[in-house]
Order: structure tokens, then C-alpha cells, then sequence
């Protein structure tokens, strides 16, 4: 599998450093509103990324951060006047239920910045140890840039053409603005009841140093690939790197990948302009989270996404085909131009993940099944599935699932996490007297209407 790396700016061979499995870090959500579907343009782009990754028999090991904790979260949960982290579970949730209806594949691990501020204090000490942080007079811990030879390898930053020096409190900030970056910041009145001991005294880690430590703690102190948007790519990527690096002397991480910005009609997305959407806005308007993955994952990742409702509506349609083709198609030894077809499918995936071109080949193979009045595909649509995470088999999936079965179907996930068997099971026999079969599997339950 090629893929481009954004650090070496190459497109290389994507291998395992070590065994079969890639080991993954993405920078996930920010919880302190739901995401929007320029968030979920990353992260259908790194499902798809692991979908690759396993559609080519190789292992994956995900690992995706929540922040919890940063300017963003402190001041939402201290202007609700609740504690952070019953501000932050009700974003933790509703991101997971996100995720589901984006058929998104679960990462590996979701570590909570705030469950780790051990590891995060220790990866400070370690960076005053060797000299390449300091404290301010505030009781602030910062990272010196110039102390780190490396700094700007991922951005390409020239140094010779900067004013450096200064020194940025704030979580996010631009290249022109280079300069030391906070790894703990001293508490301040605006934190209110946040806030925990250091020796460096009371206060909360700066946002870059979660990614660096939870990604070593979880995938070693090198590893293989490393995600995220674009506008993660300087500072954060750049200080994960500086952070890692100048602790272990090691090489952090061998591949970075980066997605391109998502657009709504044309426009940056803003709340001002009227064209910010959370995936909730959009399935309140009445489109499926099948059509919106759909919509998310056809351009390439590299080349900006223009989402429009009218890509929405273009969706509904394709799928609408696909669901026709599919119904005509049976199993057995697909023919030889079926396997063509997923033989282009299976070069355009491997292809720095060329999505225009995989769901060309798909429409090669509705084309010709139907051209051929049906045929033994269904294995070959079920193989390119495994990437794409958008095509229903059989009949019983279309049927729309009543708001009452529904709700049952959540009264028993929660049993079930609970352990509570014998409600589940009671659940069940409610469920199927309604007419409906429920089936339990890794990826959890899933229903079909009673034939
Ligand atoms: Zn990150």
C-alpha cells in the first residue's frame, strides 16, 4: 500500500514497523460541543485508512485521544457551571453515537486526557531533565523550541526567516507565530475548580503534550502512522514531534497523513456564515448516516471536500442503484469481469487511498452486473465493502427500524453492558413478539424484520 507521507513528502510503501500490525495514533475530539462534519471528514478518512490496512491482511492497532480538558472544555463546563467532567461525558457520548451512524470503525483504544496526567507530568520532567524545557515564572512549563534540531521537520518550518523567541500560552496558534509552546500551564482564575498538583505547582497540561504521551504509552516510543486534519499538521503535529523526540532520542513516528479541509457549499464552514453543520443538524433534515459516510468518503483526502446538499441528494441516488445492482446478485465464483473490476478497486485503495477511483470501479461492477442481467458478484460487492462500509445486503437492513423497536434495542445494549443477561434476554422475546430478530455480534446487535 502507497500512501503520501506529509513528512517526507513521498509517496511510500506503507509496511509494518514491526509483526503485522500498524500501529495508528489519531488526534481525536476536542468534547466540549458535537462534532461537526468537517470533524468527521478526518475521521471517516482514518476509517477508511484502517479498513485499508485490514482489506490488505495487515493488523491495526488505533489509538484516538479524547481531550477533555483544554481552554475550550474548561470554559464551556465553567460557563454551564457543572464540573468538567460531567461536561465533557455528555460530547464523549454523543461522539460515539456519532460514530456509529457514520459506520465508523471503533478505534483499538479512547484514552481521556484527564485519565493521564501522570504520564503527562512525567513526560515534562523528562523534558526539563534534558534541558530542553523550562518554567516560567508563573509556574507555566515551556518548551524551547531552538533547544530542539528537529523543530519545524514536519511543517518546513526556515528558521532563518522567522522571528522566534516569543512565547505562546494558547493552545492553537499559526506559523507565524512560532515560538516556545506551554506543556503545563499554571492554574489561573479561569479555571475555576480545574487544576491538579505538579511539582511544578497547582495546574493542566497544554494540549500537545496528551498526544505524546498517551501515543507512547499506548503504541511504544516509535511507531508506525500518525493522522489528523491538515490544521492539525503546525503546531500540534509539529510539537508532538519536539516533544517526543527530544525525551527518547528516538524517531517518533515513521508516516504522517493528513486530510484536507472540508468546505460547505463553496465556503469555510462558520456559525456565522449559516453553514456549520453537526452530523445531528444534517439527519434532522432527514438524510441517513449511510448517505453522509457516503458523501464523506468519495473525494480523496488529499484534494478539499466541497459538501453540498446536493452531494447529499447524488447520494441518496448511488446507493439507491447500488441497493438495485445488489439485490440481482448472487453468490458462488464471481466471473472475470467482476474480478477486474475489484482488481481496479483493489489498486486505486492501495493508491494513497484513491476513493474517486475505487467507487469508479464499483459503478464498473453495477454497470456490467446489470448489463448482464445479474450475477454471481455478491462476494466481490461484499470484498469491496470491507473498505467502503456503505453497502446493505439484503432486504431486511433497508426495512426503516420503528422509533419503539429502537428504543427497546437501547434499553438492551445497556442491559448488556451492564451484564444484566436476563433483562437482555426479556428484551429479546419483547423484541421478537414485535416481529423483529435480534442478533448479537463483535460489533454488536443488529436487527432484521421476521420474514
Ligand atoms: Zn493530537
Amino acid at each position: 500500500m502507497q500512501v503520501f507521507n506529509s513528512l517526507t513528502r513521498r509517496n511510500e510503501e506503507l509496511k509494518p514497523l514491526e509483526g503485522n500490525e500498524i500501529r495508528l495514533y489519531t488526534c481525536g475530539p476536542t468534547v466540549y460541543n458535537f462534532a461537526h462534519i468537517g470533524n468527521f471528514r478526518a475521521y471517516a478518512f482514518e476509517d477508511i485508512l484502517r479498513r485499508v490496512v485490514q482489506f490488505d491482511g495487515m493488523k491495526i492497532r488505533q489509538v484516538m485521544n479524547l481531550t477533555d480538558v483544554d481552554d475550550k472544555t474548561i470554559r464551556g463546563a465553567n460557563a454551564a457551571g457543572v464540573a468538567l467532567t460531567d461536561y465533557t461525558k455528555t460530547y464523549k457520548d454523543a461522539f460515539f453515537a456519532d460514530l456509529k451512524k457514520l459506520n465508523i470503525q471503533p478505534a483499538e483504544v479512547y484514552p481521556a486526557a484527564t485519565d493521564h496526567i501522570p504520564e503527562m507530568i512525567s513526560l515534562v520532567s523528562k523534558l526539563i531533565e534534558k534541558g530542553v524545557a523550562y518554567k516560567s515564572d508563573d509556574g507555566s512549563v515551556y518548551f524551547n523550541v531552538r533547544k530542539f534540531p528537529g523543530y519545524g521537520k514536519l511543517a518546513h518550518i526556515d528558521f532563518d526567516h522567522q522571528q522566534t523567541g516569543a512565547r505562546c500560552a494558547a493552545d492553537e496558534y499559526d506559523k507565524e507565530n512560532v515560538g516556545d509552546f506551554a506543556l503545563w500551564k499554571a492554574w489561573e482564575e479561569s479555571d475555576g475548580p480545574v487544576g491538579w498538583d505538579s511539582p511544578w505547582g497547582r495546574g493542566r497540561p497544554g494540549w500537545h503534550i496528551e498526544c505524546s504521551a498517551m501515543s507512547m504509552k499506548y503504541l511504544g516510543e516509535t511507531f508506525d502512522l500518525h493522522t489528523g486534519g491538515i490544521d492539525n499538521l503546525f503546531p500540534h503535529h509539529e510539537n508532538e514531534i519536539a516533544q517526543a523526540e527530544a525525551a527518547t532520542g528516538k524517531p517518533f513516528v515513521k508516516t504522517w497523513m493528513h486530510c484536507a479541509h472540508l468546505r460547505v457549499n463553496g465556503e469555510k464552514m462558520s456559525k456565522s456564515a449559516g453553514n456549520f453543520f453537526t452530523l445531528r443538524d444534517l439527519i434532522e433534515k432527514g438524510y441517513t448516516g449511510r448517505e453522509i459516510r457516503y458523501v464523506l468518503i468519495n473525494a480523496h483526502y488529499r484534494q478539499g471536500l466541497n459538501f453540498a446538499f446536493s452531494a447529499l441528494e447524488d447520494a441518496r441516488k448511488a446507493l439507491a442503484r447500488i441497493d438495485a445492482c445488489v439485490e440481482r446478485a448472487t453468490d458462488g465464483e464471481a466471473p472475470d469481469w467482476a474480478k477486474a473490476h475489484l482488481d481496479d478497486f483493489t489498486a486505486a485503495v492501495n493508491d494513497d487511498l484513491n476513493m474517486p477511483k475505487a467507487f469508479a470501479a464499483l459503478f464498473e461492477l453495477v454497470r456490467d452486473t446489470n448489463a448482464h442481467g445479474g450475477g454471481s458478484v455478491l462476494g466481490v460487492f461484499k470484498r469491496m465493502d470491507e473498505v467502503l462500509g456503505v453497502i446493505f445486503f439484503g432486504k431486511a437492513e433497508k426495512a426503516e427500524v420503528p422509533a419503539e423497536i429502537q428504543a427497546l434495542l437501547d434499553q438492551r445494549a445497556e442491559a448488556r453492558k451492564a451484564k444484566n443477561w436476563a433483562e437482555s434476554d426479556r428484551l429479546r422475546d419483547e423484541i421478537a413478539a414485535a416481529g423483529w430478530l435480534v442478533k448479537d455480534s463483535r460489533e454488536g446487535q443488529s436487527v432484521t424484520k421476521k420474514a
